[in-house]
């Protein structure tokens, strides 16, 4: 079985899907943090589960590129708490 493999949108590691927190720009313009396997269709990006680069896409605007749509605030909130269960 091969693993599928996704690239962190701040430092371009590329690593199983997995260990990467992604957000999904649905339709309605709302991302969210998804982890479940539950499919969803939509422009996915993902980033690593680690400080630096959750401020570093946040200092930069990276996941906002990437989607192409302004993150909320309490997105940010969210990936920052799943970083802290981590
Ligand atoms: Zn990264």
């Amino acid at each position: 079985m091969t693993e599928a493999i996704r690239c962190c949108a701040n430092c371009k590691k590329l690593a199983a899907r997995n260990i990467f927190i992604r957000l999904i720009h649905i339709k309605n313009g709302i991302v969210l943090v998804k982890q479940s396997k539950k499919h969803l269709h939509g422009r996915s990006v993902y980033l690593c589960k680690n400080k630096n680069c959750f401020s570093e896409a946040k200092k930069y605007r990276r996941l906002e590129k990437a989607l192409k749509i302004s993150i909320p605030k309490v997105i940010w909130l969210q990936i920052e708490n799943t970083l802290k269960k981590e």
